[in-house]
This record gives C-alpha cells, sequence and structure tokens, in this order.
C-alpha cells in the first residue's frame, strides 16, 4: 500500500507536466518526416547501367536481391525490401554504378508480399 502511494506520488507530477509538454515524437504520416542527410533507407538503380552481372545479389549479405537470368540478355533483378539491411554492400559490389541507397525510406505495407520490386526487367531476344 505505501508502495503504491509513493509510486502515485512520483507520477502524478510527470502525469501533470506531460499534459502540457509538446510531444518529442513526430506525426509521420500526418507531417512529413525529416530524414538525416546521412539516413540511407532505399535502393534505387537505373535499370540502363545494370548489366545484370549479379554482383550485387552475391554479395548482398541479407539475400534481399535476387537475379532470375533466362539468358545473356534476359534477366530480372528483384529487391526484397523485407529483408534488406540498407547496409550499402550491393553499392559497393556493383562495378557498373547502376544501384545505390538514397536519402529516403519505403513505406510501410499491410502486406509482406508487397514488399518486393522488380528492379530491372531485361526482355531482349538473343541475337
Ligand atoms: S543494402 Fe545491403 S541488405 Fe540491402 S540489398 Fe543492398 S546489400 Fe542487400
Ligand atoms: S546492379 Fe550492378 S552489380 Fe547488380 S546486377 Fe546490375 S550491374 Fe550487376
Amino acid at each position: 500500500m505505501l508502495s503504491r502511494l509513493r509510486s502515485l506520488l512520483y507520477l502524478l507530477p510527470q502525469f501533470w507536466r506531460m499534459l502540457f509538454t509538446r510531444p518529442v515524437t513526430v506525426r509521420y504520416p500526418f507531417a512529413p518526416l525529416k530524414l538525416p542527410s546521412y539516413f540511407r533507407g532505399k535502393v534505387t538503380i537505373d535499370p540502363e547501367l545494370c548489366r545484370g552481372c549479379g554482383m550485387c545479389a552475391r554479395d548482398c549479405p541479407a539475400f534481399a536481391l535476387e537475379l532470375e537470368r533466362e539468358s545473356r540478355d534476359n534477366f530480372r533483378l528483384i529487391h526484397y525490401h523485407d529483408r534488406c539491411a540498407y547496409c550499402g554492400q550491393c553499392e559497393a559490389s556493383c562495378n557498373f554504378g547502376a544501384i545505390k541507397l538514397v536519402n529516403e525510406f519505403v513505406p510501410a505495407a499491410p502486406q509482406r508480399d508487397t514488399l518486393s520490386r522488380v528492379m530491372v526487367r531485361r526482355d531482349n531476344e538473343e541475337a
């Protein structure tokens, strides 16, 4: 009983103070979220630069990239956002400057299977 009273005496002034202080949390998604300049939360690719070499997928520690190759000029590069650790290894591994992490983030999604994206789709006919 005494400990409850002590807790109450401690909590009541805190509660009263919180009623008149501004929230420390951000209002996202109701207001824009300001990201720090060093934040890297989205993997982007320039499909024109991608050669389908697969180095990014080979080196990804989270298995977040998958290269589906049917022939030399026929491939798809898929990114799984839900596995990605945004570590930047793919950017470092790409010798063609095709894949980059940018100062954005991927919004949440209600279904896990929507968290993948075909980043490159090359359907050239073989010569
Ligand atoms: S940022 Fe890291 S975890 Fe994400 S796809 Fe690139 S290598 Fe994989
Ligand atoms: S993004 Fe770069 S490393 Fe990945 S398949 Fe394309 S060219 Fe190769």
